[in-house]
């Protein structure tokens, strides 16, 4: 049973903060992910069948495998499309935040526009720790996904009317991309109660599937054979995979910013795995290296991230990011792994 989620206070004050906006515009987090789209894009057709007036913006571009979601094609990007986006947050009357817990998430240019505003802000998350900067916070973070949510939002609100096939589509698609097809972070029995609801609109989620995952390039497949044969490093006593990425190497197999998008997570799937590690340098600042980890079961990917690598997340997948070289990144990993080898060894 999905049973109600908001508190009735929370569905009276986002009834009146929607139903007093005409013109919504929606956020997500930098380098977008499905839930990040998926979730603007679910709730850009829910307003609009209310009659809002709906813009949603990314602060940056996100990959191909995500532009066939409803409506995301007309997503704006923050880093391109300045005039637009300045316009539409010159008329917003509401101010959405999907899937992201901080401003700065949505890059400073875009952090700093928004909070000079005066208009309400919203703010609809799965990460912990929400900054409290929006008018309404409705932050649960034991949800899958900020899609997840969403729905609960959708039943608890009344909204039921409005999840036609195109919006069960996109919750889908982000819980599903937020869980690796259901493999993590997944073992509430709502979850499944929530895609069998979706699937009663007649959404064929086999097809979602094949366009997320079936979509590669060829370039990003021998990029991939190249890091793992090649650049993984295999702490067995750890049980821990580290793997790096320069922007050379990268280019060298001619794939795209967001190419590499899951490969953090295929070591675990090495016999007795507890952690990986990917870091890569940023496609667009110089010095700035990326980290990605994902481990299984109780190790705490988050606290690794936020005392090493100036980042957080969930249990077993979070980030951050360090401005050095990649082989003083290198050091830092391993004096995270010595710091956690505790929680690592047998
Ligand atoms: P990914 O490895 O896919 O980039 O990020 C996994 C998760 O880690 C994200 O969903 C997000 O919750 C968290 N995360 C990634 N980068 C950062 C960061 O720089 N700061 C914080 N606080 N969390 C991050
Ligand atoms: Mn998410």
């Amino acid at each position: 049973m999905l049973t109600q989620l908001l508190t009735q206070d929370e569905i009276v004050q986002l009834g009146r903060l929607v139903g007093d906006a005409r013109r919504v515009v929606l956020f997500c987090h930098k380098n977008p992910d499905g839930d990040a789209i998926g979730s603007m894009a679910a709730l850009t057709l829910v307003l609009r069948q209310m009659g809002k007036e709906v813009t949603a913006i990314a602060p940056n571009n996100f990959p191909l495998f995500l532009q066939w979601i409803p409506t995301a094609g007309e997503v704006l990007l923050g880093d391109r499309q300045h005039y637009k986006v300045d316009t539409a947050l010159g008329q917003a009357d509401l101010v959405v935040m999907l899937d992201f817990n901080t401003p700065m998430r949505m890059t400073e240019l875009l952090a700093n526009k928004v909070l000079a505003l005066e208009v309400p802000m919203l703010m609809i998350d799965h990460h912990i720790d929400p900054s409290p900067i929006c008018r309404l916070t409705l932050s649960h973070p034991e949800m899958c996904s900020t899609c997840e949510l969403l729905l609960r939002v959708m039943l608890d609100m009344g909204w039921t009317q409005y999840l036609t096939p195109e919006v069960a589509t996109a919750i889908y698609a982000g819980m599903m991309t937020d869980t690796g097809n259901f493999s993590y972070a997944s073992n509430r029995p709502e979850i499944y109660e929530a895609i069998g609801l979706l699937l009663t609109t007649g959404i064929d989620k086999d097809r979602i599937y094949r366009n997320v995952f079936y979509t590669h390039t060829e370039g990003r497949f021998r990029l991939l054979g190249y890091l793992l044969y090649v650049k993984m490093e295999v702490m067995a006593e750890l049980h821990t995979a580290l793997i790096t990425m320069t922007n050379e190497e990268r280019l060298r197999f001619k794939t795209k910013n967001g190419a590499t998008e899951g490969f953090v997570n295929m070591p675990l799937e090495m016999e007795g795995m507890r952690l990986s590690i990917f870091l890569r340098e940023d496609t667009e600042e110089k010095g700035l290296i990326r980290v990605s980890t994902r481990s299984v079961d109780d190790f705490p990917c988050n606290e690794l991230c936020a005392q090493f690598f100036n980042g957080g997340g969930h249990k077993n997948a979070s980030g951050g990011s360090l401005r050095m070289t990649m082989e003083e990144a290198r050091e830092v990993v391993h004096n995270a792994l010595a710091s956690f080898a505790d929680k690592l060894r047998d």
